[in-house]
């Protein structure tokens, strides 16, 4: 949970996930629209869903345990280089150092190298802390790194006169520690997005999207992007038309809400829809759904706003 996110946001999160899954046979057992579910609000979707399919691995492979053996946990879901040193390191301490963001600044600060902080220098610094880190307290170590990243050397403004490391840092040293790393750009795509309401005996119709992909097996309202050009109700009407088979009759702007994802920012416009005929639940992947139901269906945070404002106006 805490993989680029901030541990005020997490905390109410991880109290809540503990009651609903106390345990990885838990979790393992779980359906994954409970464990999306739980998720919803925390972003970064993929985190979850490899979460769940660890548990499973770990209860159906390793007897309910995490394995604390290198190469078996880097072939587990979510497991990379950094999750399998935190995880090795803080629960079975052995001497793996985890390098993420925080980590990464302080050493390219401390060791003086120069450049962006995209994991260029990662080599660099992974050997020179497979020298520092301590075999007794290979924990303490990773979380005083990432601490030290988090509280002092930060991004913007470290506060190198409390620094404990300062007399080892190159970049004190050279007057240069504001100037490095430089932040990795980022761009973002920008979006324009219409989903249709559509209403029908006092139920509204969901589609669950994809197993794979964008913001994969989260449920949404019918809709999608608005092409170059096109009004928005002609992309709503194509786009009931192309994923429905139905004609829109009628259509009514509700709401605009603004969402950043990771890697885009879509601008979502909400109509109150009619349409001609009937829409079929397709394979399971189409539902109508009360509106006091639909929060039991995890969503994009986008989506969730509309959800708000149906709530409150409808
Ligand atoms: S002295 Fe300053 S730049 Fe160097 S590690 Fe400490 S806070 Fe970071």
């Amino acid at each position: 949970m805490l993989q680029q996110t901030t541990v005020g946001a997490v905390v109410p999160y991880y109290a809540e996930w503990l009651k609903l899954f106390p345990d990885l046979e838990a979790l393992a057992r779980a359906p994954l629209r409970k464990v999306l579910r739980a998720w919803q609000g925390l972003g970064y979707y993929q985190r979850a869903r490899n979460l769940h399919a660890a548990a499973k691995i770990f209860v159906r492979e390793h007897g309910g345990e995490v394995p604390s053996d290198q190469q078996t946990l880097l072939g587990v879901p979510g497991f990379g280089p950094y999750t399998t040193a935190a995880v090795l390191s803080l629960a079975f301490n052995q001497p793996y150092p985890a390098l993420d963001a925080n980590v990464r600044r302080v050493m390219m600060r401390i060791m003086g190298i120069h450049g962006e902080a995209d994991g260029r220098p990662d080599k660099n610094i992974l050997e020179r802390l497979y020298d520092e880190i301590p075999p007794g307290s290979p924990g303490d170590f990773n979380q005083a790194l990432m601490e030290l990243g988090a509280l002092i050397c930060r991004s913007r403004n470290p506060l190198c006169l409390l620094c404990p490391v300062q007399h080892a840092c190159r970049a004190y040293d050279d007057g240069e520690q504001e100037i490095i790393p430089k932040p990795k750009k980022r761009s973002y795509r920008h979006i324009t997005a219409v989903v249709g309401i559509i209403e029908r005996e006092g139920r509204i119709l969901i589609q669950q999207r994809p197993p794979a992909g964008l913001l994969a097996g989260l449920w949404e309202f019918p809709g999608g992007k608005v092409k170059r050009g096109e009004s928005r109700e002609k992309a709503l009407a194509r786009e009931i038309k192309e994923e429905l088979g139905a004609e829109v009759s009628q259509a009514k702007f509700l709401i605009q809400v603004d969402h950043s994802y990771t890697q885009f920012r879509v601008d979502l416009h909400a109509f109150a829809c009619r349409i001609k005929g009937d829409v079929e639940e397709k394979a399971g992947r189409q539902k109508w759904v009360a509106l006091k139901d639909l929060r039991k269906y995890p969503f994009p945070s986008g989506s969730v706003k509309i959800i708000h404002f149906l709530e409150k106006y409808f």
